[in-house]
């Protein structure tokens, strides 16, 4: 698994990822680079951004490639692991890129898996929570087989990963790939986009202005959200691990969007009021991971509490914000 690298004799490891300009690849890519692995980058910046990583332009460890997945990946040496990250992931983003979301969940896992195999390394693909759907269990194990509604307007999202993970499983019974599938519940912390949609950066983005937070429906739908850290931290250890099942990677810490739109506007200390919308079509109603599995073979669970992140996403965004980027009106 450990490969020479050109320069001397110490073993590099070497990782490729995928969506590495994005919000998790970009965390991802830190994070390998302080484990003393080479990172390689690849992304189409559809929905990552260079400011992601331009801290690492200079770095020899750390070389980014602008490509679209979906077409074949060229890659002259060695590569030790593969870790799958590129897909757009906020319902806003993929409602406006259904045929790229599809494209890079079905061909661009093939061509990652065509590498991994083709290097015999190890691939690790990132899949969501959104393969259950609107959970008809709760909280969801990954024995769960999922609520969703092919044809519905996630239906692009859910049904491309849920498809990916068919195809790992099949990359590793028919070619013995050693593959990894990690089922991501919602993360958050610096480097989301703050126009891209997802509750944390909307919420977040109007109280800092002391405009309306939109809360969809009557605020009664949950989510559990994880800080960006753990998340990263609970990847690299499945990626570590000998487990080729999907295991849930997220904080069990349930809240209501209701209360979520008030606890980000007392953490503020904004004027901001709230105004209801109606309920997007197909968004589930409850999630909440069971880590049970994460914490038996990876013993990992999450440390960040909601309140801790939510300082420091805040702070992110109120950066961003004093530097003149512009907030979306929700
Ligand atoms: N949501 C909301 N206001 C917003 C954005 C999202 O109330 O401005 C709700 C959305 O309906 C969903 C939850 O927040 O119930 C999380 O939405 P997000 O887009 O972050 O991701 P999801 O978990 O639905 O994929």
């Amino acid at each position: 698994m450990l490969t020479q690298s050109n320069s001397n004799s110490t073993p590099k490891i070497i990782s490729l990822i995928t969506g590495g300009a994005g919000f998790l690849g970009s965390h991802l890519t830190d994070y390998l680079l302080a484990k003393g692995h080479s990172v390689i980058a690849i992304d189409n910046l559809v929905t990552g951004s260079t400011a992601n990583i331009s801290h690492l332009v200079g770095n020899p460890n750390f070389k980014f490639i602008k490509q679209d997945i979906t077409e074949f990946i060229y890659l002259d040496g060695p590569v030790d692991f593969v870790w799958h990250f590129a897909s757009p992931a906020s319902p806003i983003d993929y409602l406006e890129l259904p045929i790229q979301t599809l494209k890079v969940g079905s061909l661009g896992t093939h061509k990652a898996l065509g590498l991994a195999k083709h290097k015999k390394a190890r691939i690790l693909m990132a899949s969501t929570s959104e393969i259950y759907g609107d959970p008809l269990v709760h909280p969801q194990p990954e024995s769960y087989w999922g609520n969703v509604n092919t044809i519905g307007p996630r239906g692009c999202y859910d049904e491309a990963k849920r498809f990916a993970e068919a195809l790992v499983m099949a990359y590793h019974r028919e070619h013995q790939v050693d593959t990894r599938i990690v089922r991501i519940f919602n993360t958050y912390g610096p480097r989301m986009r703050l126009n891209d949609g997802r509750v944390v950066p909307s919420f977040i983005g109007s109280a800092l202005q002391d405009q309306p937070v939109t809360v969809y429906g009557d605020g009664s739908q949950t989510r559990s959200f994880c800080y960006v850290s753990d998340l990263i931290e609970g990847i690299y250890r499945l990626m570590m691990s000998n487990t080729h099942l999907p295991v849930n990677i997220g904080n069990p810490r349930e809240i209501s969007m209701l209360g979520f739109a008030n606890a980000i506007i007392k953490a503020i200390g904004s004027k901001s009021s709230i105004v209801y919308t109606p309920l997007p079509k197909d968004d589930p109603k409850l999630r909440q991971p069971d880590i049970t599995l994460a914490r038996q073979l990876l013993n990992w669970e999450p440390k960040i509490s909601l309140e801790e992140g939510m300082e420091r996403t805040i702070a992110f965004f109120k950066n961003l914000v004093e530097k003149g980027a512009e907030i979306p009106k929700t």
